[in-house]
């Protein structure tokens, strides 16, 4: 049982972290196959072991807690997820239990597609669009409205003056769309997208919506709350919605039966590829409004729908090669070559294969066929080698010992997944660090896309990114304007906009240096944090960065890639180079961002007592201070909290005598870092 707990513990640990990347920093680490696979082993132990599902697990939980980034919306009826079916057995189930809770032998369905984008509420007033928000956790969600109000095919009006109108719907990225953005991010350098789900959700939830109107979303309206509409069915929502000017999806079925609706549902699973948008399932749902709001809800799920999810797509093809990219922060990623297969409409040549681990625990093999699949991604994974039909003669993928690019032995490092190749010189580095550096959410260098780097890279004309300031005083000799592919016009061009990134905002500075782990939704609360440049300089050179743990979402792992970046002679020497070392001036200005209050502590008076491990008491308290704090010496009736560390003594027990809650250093950290 020690073990079943600790696997449970360790289930909840991670699938809280991927919920997290995936729903606050639209940035999921971990594919939706392999997070499914965690989510449905908790499951299995929770049905086992039901002592060891508390309200806090992930089974119990909708979303994440919303973005601190974000005003925050109540709902004012919970926003739900919805049950999955897998096959026909959980179907007729579902049936069953339908008639059983509303005491009927006959039940009518409603099929609809299952859009794989992310869910909004709209709320309209008197007929005047008002208010949009995000599911979040269910019962908050974060405040999308400017965002919403840049969506074209949503009404800002609507002809049904209601105090209170509410549509919801799911926002979603076309295909088209979706294609056209990550072609443009490729060629700025910019990450790409995984999917069209993600890059939806990263579109909407912006804090800057001129972001979200040039990104084209659409919304697919499935659901009204309103006291005042006359609607009894599912359907009548779905006509009124239409009528009222929302885009409603026009594959709609109205199902008497189990039969009839798996008749639809195998339809929807061969057109699915054809679609404009992503589609992940068909969701089932009574028809009957009365008979709905009858059966409930559970803590997670409506009782009156389900989500017929679609096998994963997979398909078979043959391992031309497998080949070794060295990135940025020197990670090594084995990549397949594949013999282009088309999945699920796209045609897939490359598969990445994570890591060495993975590569050898799958033993893929160059030459072997395999099976690969688009879980509703759009990077393709390879599942399993077809071993019975490998060739005599074939060996083991060998992962090579040393960098394909600079020959430095590769290393493997504690507690990492990833081989690294650690020499900050290899050329594969600089050059991506360089691609990274001039992309557009870092020092938006229009016309230094990845073939220019390299170009200018190879040829010895720029190696770290503080000679870009310098290339136009160079131009002179090296006349750039006389190679191949390069021409007067651009050249001038890209001396232009390499003067206008001369100012840049703290967020889009530190993003720029490429420190591991500070992406960009990382290095905007990092920026908020620190305010000014001289205040986030003061901290790399003390090599202060535990103090980042103030920052909810950042942890030990951040902290410490942080402070090894900045302990880099080399990379403190571009710091200061380019923007200056917080008195005297660099060759380009970073200017302020506005700092983030918090008053999490506000009101309150804190003791510390006994000896704390991660900072000094000064250090403490002025970090309670921060958060609104007062800071007393002694326990009395006014304390609201005691932080006692180790070898805490008669105010702890003083503490006790009266009642007044105690906390470890540990949890005060916590409560800090939820602020
Ligand atoms: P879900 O997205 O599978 O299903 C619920 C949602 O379906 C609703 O909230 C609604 O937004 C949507 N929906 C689409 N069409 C609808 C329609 N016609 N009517 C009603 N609702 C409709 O559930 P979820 O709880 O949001 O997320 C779970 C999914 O997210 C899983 O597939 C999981 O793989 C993925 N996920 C992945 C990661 C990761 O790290 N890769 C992390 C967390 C969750």
């Amino acid at each position: 049982m020690v073990d079943i707990k600790k696997r449970h513990a360790d289930l909840v640990k991670r699938l809280k972290t991927y919920s997290r990347q995936y729903y606050i920093f639209d940035d999921p680490s971990v594919t939706d196959a392999e997070y499914d696979a965690l989510y449905n082993e908790l499951l299995a132990l929770e049905k086992e072991y039901p002592e060891l599902c508390s309200d806090n697990s992930p089974s119990q939980k909708v979303g994440a807690k919303v973005s601190k980034e974000f005003k925050k919306v109540e709902h004012t009826e919970k926003m739900l997820s919805l049950e999955n079916a897998y096959n026909e057995d959980d179907i007729a189930a579902f049936i069953e239990r339908t008639k059983k809770l509303c005491g009927i032998d006959n039940i009518e369905l409603v099929l609809e597609p299952k859009f794989d984008g992310l869910s909004a509420a709209i709320v309209y007033k008197n007929g005047i669009l008002v208010q949009a928000s995000t599911r979040g956790d269910g019962s908050i969600g974060e405040d999308i409205t400017a965002n919403v109000m840049t969506i074209n095919n949503v009404p800002k009006k609507i002809a049904n003056t209601s105090e209170r109108f509410e549509v919801r719907g799911e926002v979603v990225m076309l295909k088209a769309d979706f294609q056209k953005l990550n072609e443009e991010r490729a060629q700025t350098g910019e990450k790409l997208f995984a999917n069209p789900r993600n890059a939806a959700a990263g579109s909407l939830r912006q804090l800057d919506a001129n972001i979200t109107k040039n990104r084209n979303l659409t919304f697919f309206a499935y659901a009204v709350y309103s006291d005042d509409v006359s609607l009894s069915t599912q359907m009548d929502v779905l006509n009124t919605l239409k009528s009222l000017g929302f885009v409603v999806s026009s594959r709609i079925k109205l199902c008497k039966n189990q039969n009839e609706a798996y008749v639809f549902y195998k339809e929807m699973e061969r057109n699915r590829a054809s679609l404009e948008y992503d589609i992940d399932g068909v969701v089932y749902k009574t028809n009957d409004l009365s008979l709905q709001k009858k059966m409930g809800f559970s803590a997670k799920f409506p009782r009156h729908s389900i989500a017929y999810k679609f096998p994963a797509e997979k398909a078979q093809t043959t391992v031309l090669d497998i080949v070794v990219q060295v990135g940025r922060t020197g990670n090594i990623t084995p990549v397949a070559e594949l013999m282009p297969v088309t999945v699920g409409g796209v045609v897939v040549s490359r598969a990445t294969l994570h890591n060495k681990d993975e590569l050898q625990k799958r033993d893929i093999r160059v030459g072997d066929k395999v099976i690969i699949q688009r879980a509703g991604d759009v990077i393709p994974q390879v599942l399993y080698p077809i071993v019975e039909e490998r060739n005599a003669d074939s060996k083991p993928f060998e992962f090579p010992t040393v960098c394909p690019c600079c020959g430095s032995k590769l290393v493997k490092e504690e507690k990492e997944v990833a081989i690294k190749c650690i020499n900050l010189n290899c050329h594969a580095q600089l050059v991506e660090r360089l691609i990274h550096f001039a992309s557009k959410p870092a020092f938006n260098i229009d016309g230094l896309g990845d073939q220019n780097i390299r170009f200018l890279f190879d040829n010895g004309i720029i190696k770290s990114p503080t000679d870009l300031f310098y290339l136009e005083q160079k131009n002179s000799e090296i006349h750039l304007e006389n190679n191949d592919g390069w021409g007067k016009q651009s050249v001038e061009n890209l001396f232009k906009s390499i003067n206008n990134s001369r100012t840049i905002s703290l967020d889009r500075f530190i993003y720029a240096l490429g420190v591991p782990q500070i992406g960009k939704a990382v290095s905007k609360l990092v920026a908020k944090f620190f305010g000014t440049y001289s205040a986030f300089f003061e901290c790399v050179k003390e090599l202060n960065g535990a103090i980042l743990l103030e920052i909810n979402g950042i942890g030990q792992s951040i902290v410490d890639d942080f402070n090894n970046f900045f302990a880099n002679e080399t990379n403190m020497a571009v710091v200061k180079e380019l923007a200056g070392d917080g008195h005297s001036q660099g060759i380009i200005l970073v200017t302020d961002v506005e700092r983030q209050k918090s008053d999490i502590l506000s009101g309150k008076t804190i003791v510390f007592t006994g000896s704390l491990s991660n900072f000094s008491r000064d250090e403490a308290k002025e970090m309670a201070e921060k958060y609104g704090a007062k800071v007393a010496s002694s326990v009395s009736s006014k304390t609201s909290i005691v932080v006692a560390g180790e070898n805490a003594g008669s105010k702890l027990s003083q503490a006790e005598k009266l009642g007044i809650s105690v906390i470890s250093e540990e949890e005060f950290l916590n409560l800090i870092r939820s602020a």
